[in-house]
């Protein structure tokens, strides 16, 4: 039976966060110091993440996992829990072009130790990757990141493409003055390597609360800088995914924008997260949460905690109002939600 919300939309992708823990302290996401970490038991186990994907997958038909965190990558083990993910199938019944067959399991990493692990992650299940990557500037990424990986990141890149990740999708987060300076240099880096560069509209999603709308800059301007130099064409319709697609017109591979502050594509949205600590969330927006872990832990049965997934997509609301008079910031920042 599919999941399907108040405004009509399916779900049909649970996007899991793995841990709130990180090795970058990206300066748009995490403080520099003082994140408040989950205690290890506080944080699901993989036998009850298996078991609260298994529901969503067996029962709701979502298609497509995702692994996320904080970075994913720190969690130990972390090939023990995509090798048992990546045996989920999808109900023979559903209405998915991967009905019968395995889900789509991916990750989103910061790639500071993927050369290290991208071959296990594949060989364990792992069908997709996107690293993120802001700047292609040794000084600037140790600004950015507050950590001086910038060449592992890089081998990490090759690693996934190497370990035969399809696609490898590099995502930047663009900021004004940060590096908007970088956008023609990050879309050479990316039809250099024939992989996909998607350009990250800025979300005042930062621990610090720093996020002005000015800072943003808007998926127009991002498209427009790059077509300045290398002419591109829109591709049709990016159906539920995020990302805004561009083609090279001299045939230098396709771009995106995921413009999530200056065209939300909300009204398109198939997506719903756990957090590490087992709370359910309807969007990164979202004020309310849904306790899974307190019911896992108290003895619910799968159909208990089936109907308590129902009732929190019951209330998924059309949209988030980020620049409106209305938007309420949520309390918890990116990596303790799970980009
Ligand atoms: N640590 C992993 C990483 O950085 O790829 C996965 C988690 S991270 C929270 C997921 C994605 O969210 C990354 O691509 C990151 O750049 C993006 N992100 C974090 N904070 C953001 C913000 N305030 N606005 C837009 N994107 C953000
Ligand atoms: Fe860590 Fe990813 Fe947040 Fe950067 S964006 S601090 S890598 S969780």
């Amino acid at each position: 039976m599919e999941l399907i919300d108040p405004f009509g939309r399916t779900v049909r992708d649970l996007r899991i966060s793995i841990t709130d823990r990180c090795n970058f302290r990206c300066t748009y996401c995490m403080p520099e110091e003082g994140m408040a970490w989950l205690d290890r038991k506080e944080i699901l186990s993989f036998e009850e993440i298996h078991r609260l994907a298994q529901i969503c997958v067996e029962r709701f038909d979502v298609d497509s996992l995702r692994l996320t965190g904080g970075e994913p990558t720190v969690r130990a083990h972390l090939p023990v829990l995509v090798e048992k993910l990546a045996k989920l199938r999808v109900p023979k019944t559903a209405n998915s072009p991967l009905a019968g067959k395995n889900i789509d399991l991916a990750m989103t990493t910061n790639g500071a130790t993927l050369r290290l692990i991208a071959d296990e992650l594949r060989s364990a299940g792992l069908s997709r990757i996107n690293i993120s990557l802001d700047t292609l500037q040794q000084e600037k990424f140790l600004k950015i990141t507050r950590r001086d990986h910038l060449s592992n990141v890089l081998d990490g890149i090759d690693a996934a493409v190497h370990a035969g990740f399809a696609p490898v999708k590099v995502n930047a987060v663009i900021q004004r003055g940060v590096n908007d300076d970088e956008i023609v240099a990050l879309a050479n880096f990316g039809r250099e390597k024939q992989i996909e560069i998607r350009f990250i509209e800025f979300m005042p999603l930062d621990a610090q609360g720093q996020w002005q709308r000015n800072d943003v800059v808007g998926q127009d301007e991002i498209v427009a800088t790059i077509n300045g130099v290398y002419p591109l064409e829109q591709v049709a319709s990016r159906g539920a995914a995020p990302a805004d697609r561009w083609r090279y017109l001299d045939g230098g591979g396709t771009v995106g924008v995921i413009p999530s502050v200056t065209k939300p594509f909300c009204g398109d949205c198939d997506r719903v997260r756990l957090t590490a600590e087992g709370q359910f969330r309807t969007c990164l927006f979202s004020t309310t949460e849904f306790d899974l872990r307190e019911m896992l832990r108290g003895g619910a049965t799968d159909d208990a905690l089936a109907a308590e997934i129902k009732r929190a997509v019951g209330t998924k609301w059309a949209g988030h109002a980020i620049g409106n008079v209305t938007f309420v910031r949520p309390k918890r920042s990116m990596s303790q939600i799970g980009g």
